[in-house]
C-alpha cells in the first residue's frame, strides 16, 4: 500500500489524517494513533520513541510510569510541561504479548522510516528552537545511526535540523534502574540534561 503522506496544513489537520495511517503494520495491533500534542509554536520540541501501553490506551503521548518521570524531571529543571510539544518518532505502540501484559517492542529502522513524515511535518509546523531526544531510538532516527546518547548527551550537537538538538536518555531507562541509588543518579543527570535544554533555549 502506498504511503499516507501528511499534508502541510495545519497541526489539528495532520493529526487527523495520522489517525488513518497505514503505512506500515504497527497500527494492526495497537488501538490507535498516538500524534505529538502540546503547543502549536513550542519553542521546546520532546521526541521518543514510541507510545506505550497507557499511551496507547489513552491516545497521548507521555501520560504512563515514564511520562510521570518526565514530568517531575521537567518541573525540576523549571520547564512547564504545557509549553512542550511531546511527541515520538513512532506512533503506534509496538509489542509483544505476554501472558495479560503487553511487552513494549523496539520498533524497527523500516517502521521508524515509514513513520518519519509525521515527525518531519510535526518539526515543520510547530517550529521548535530546541529538540530533545529522548533516548537512543529517537536520537539515531534524528542524527544517525552512529550516535551514542552515553557519550554525547545534554550537549548541542551539530544537526540538519532547523532547530538546537540535544539527546538524553528516555525516562523509561530510569524506570528499569537496578535499585533506588542508581535511579536517584540516572534522574539527577536527566533533569541536568533538560536543564542545558531549557539554556539552549534561553540562548537560542
Ligand atoms: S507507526 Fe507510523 S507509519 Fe506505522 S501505521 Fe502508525 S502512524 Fe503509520
Amino acid at each position: 500500500m502506498a504511503k499516507k503522506r501528511p499534508t502541510k496544513i495545519s497541526l489539528t489537520r495532520v493529526r487527523d489524517e495520522a489517525r488513518g495511517c497505514r503505512a506500515c503494520d504497527l497500527y494492526r495491533h495497537a488501538t490507535q494513533t498516538v500524534f505529538g500534542e502540546g503547543p502549536a509554536r513550542a519553542a521546546l520540541m520532546l521526541i521518543g520513541e514510541q507510545p506505550g501501553d497507557a499511551e496507547d490506551l489513552s491516545g497521548h503521548p507521555f501520560v504512563g510510569p515514564s511520562g510521570k518521570l518526565l514530568d517531575r524531571a521537567l518541573a525540576d529543571a523549571g520547564i512547564d510541561r504545557a509549553t512542550v510539544y511531546l511527541t515520538n518518532v513512532v506512533k503506534h505502540f509496538k509489542f509483544e504479548p505476554r501472558g495479560k501484559r503487553r511487552i513494549h517492542k523496539k520498533p524497527r529502522a523500516g517502521e521508524i522510516d515509514a513513520c518519519r513524515p509525521w515527525l518531519e511535518t510535526e518539526i515543520a509546523l510547530v517550529k521548535p528552537q530546541v529538540i530533545v531526544c529522548l533516548g537512543a531510538t529517537a536520537a539515531q532516527a534524528l542524527l544517525g545511526s552512529a550516535f551514542k546518547v552515553t557519550q554525547q548527551r545534554g550537549v548541542v550537537v551539530a544537526s540538519p535540523l532547523p532547530a538546537r538538538v540535544l539527546a538524553t536518555v528516555h525516562p523509561s531507562s530510569i524506570l528499569r534502574a537496578p535499585d533506588e541509588e542508581a535511579r536517584r543518579l540516572e534522574m539527577k543527570q536527566f533533569t541536568a540534561d533538560l536543564r542545558a535544554a531549557a539554556r539552549a533555549l534561553s540562548s537560542s
